[in-house]
């Protein structure tokens, strides 16, 4: 491997993953859920196949019927509207909308600013692209109190300020964010917006988790905000919101020039995506409210059982506004080395936990910090919870 990504040999994900079938734990480690999308959305798929439609290499920037679907989405959602022929384009899962992107926008030395901490391949993307990551932490809002911490993650405004140079090309943004469950508000949003337009930076933003919201908390596109439109590249995916992360299909949308600069790298890395999920994914971006609205109930109370149930363990739970984990913090439990913890997590409690700190540059900020999928079954966030119980 060379050496701009040696450190990043082995994802954590593969890694925790094997380390739960090794020893039979309870894998809450790499977010999958483990009940797949919805009947009529597969039943698509398969009459995709059996029609013949996408079996043979599909259009470099994905099927019509999926830029269409896609182009309707954002503007029914959110009221941003994109050309399906010149502003949108299907990429093979948000991870390679993420390295395209990356690699047709940064020259060598450019610096990226990304929130930390970051999702793991924003950095190998970016060591990928000769550019350098300047990580900007966001941080607990109130230390963790007792077994209860409420506090959510805040991004620093200052520091967010004071890590643009010159060389900044853009900000690399993820919201609703994984690890923390942050969904950024329309106040921070507002504040990246501004430095974005002054400074005349580029945004990439990672929205994969855009539907997955709780509560009060709303999701709000940075595209949708004055100035932005022009220079934002939105990033979605099928993986998270219908549940079928193995199809790997996701979309970019942005300008026909971004949008155009994408598409050249896409074309040398996986030239097209998969033909037939295309079609079916076209049918999910159409699903009603009411699907959107189930989805957002079911997670809201796998998180409030698996939070609940961490809580009464002694973790210091973090909880989520947005996404399908949950945040915590082991110093309650006398415990200071997330890695030490998620690596002895499967022998003591039988369940498998991801470090946080593999998402910092600032290993020391992140170390204390171990992360949770909820996306499983209910019988299997109950006996994770009473495994956990035993700590
Ligand atoms: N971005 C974030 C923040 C993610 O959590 C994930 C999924 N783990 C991805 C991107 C990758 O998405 P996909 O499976 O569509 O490639
Ligand atoms: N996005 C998922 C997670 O954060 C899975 C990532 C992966 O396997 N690369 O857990």
């Amino acid at each position: 491997l060379n050496r701009r990504l040696a450190p990043f040999g082995t994802t954590i994900f593969a890694e925790m993953s094997a380390l739960a079938a090794r020893t039979g734990a309870i894998n809450l480690g790499q977010g999958f859920p483990d009940t797949d999308g919805p009947e009529e959305i597969r039943e698509a798929a398969v009459r995709a196949l059996r029609d013949g439609r996408g079996n043979q290499y599909p259009p470099g920037p994905g099927v019509p019927e999926l830029r269409t679907a896609v182009a309707e989405h954002q503007l029914k959602r959110y009221g941003l509207a994109f050309d399906p022929d010149t502003e949108v384009l299907v990429t093979a899962g948000a991870t390679e909308a993420i390295a395209a992107s990356l690699l047709a926008l940064l020259e060598p030395g450019d610096e990226v600013i990304a929130l930390e901490p970051y999702y793991d391949s924003y950095a190998a993307c970016i060591a990928m692209a000769g550019g350098t990551r300047v990580p900007v932490t966001l941080r607990p809002q109130e230390g963790p109190v007792g077994g209860a911490a409420e506090g959510r993650y805040v991004l620093d405004l200052d520091e967010l300020r004071a890590a643009v140079t010159d060389r900044t090309r853009l900000i690399l943004l993820n919201t609703p964010h994984n690890p923390t469950g942050t969904v950024l508000s329309r106040a921070e949003l507002t504040a990246i917006a501004e430095l974005a337009v002054e400074r005349d930076l580029l945004v990439v933003t990672d929205e994969v988790y855009e539907h997955l919201v709780f509560d009060e908390a709303a999701h709000i596109p940075i595209a949708s905000l004055p100035g932005m439109r022009e220079r934002t590249v939105t990033i979605g995916s099928a993986g998270k919101t219908y549940s079928f992360t193995g199809w790997k299909v996701g979309w970019i949308t942005a300008t026909p020039e971004l949008t155009g600069a994408v598409r050249s790298v896409k074309q040398y890395l996986t030239y097209v995506s998969s033909g037939p999920f295309q079609y079916a994914v076209a049918e999910a971006l159409r699903l009603p409210d009411s699907y959107y609205d189930a989805l957002r109930a079911d997670l809201r109370a796998k998180r409030d059982l698996l939070s609940g149930g961490l809580a009464r363990a002694g973790f210091a739970v973090y909880r989520p506004a947005g996404t399908y984990f949950v945040t915590t913090d082991i110093r309650p439990l006398g415990e200071t080395d997330g890695f030490a913890f998620c690596r002895s997590l499967p022998e003591r409690a039988g369940v498998v936990a991801i470090p946080n700190a593999v998402f910092y540059d600032h290993r020391e900020e992140g170390a204390p910090f171990v992360r949770f999928a909820f996306c499983k079954r209910t019988s299997v966030l109950e006996e994770a919870v009473s495994r956990l119980r035993g700590l």
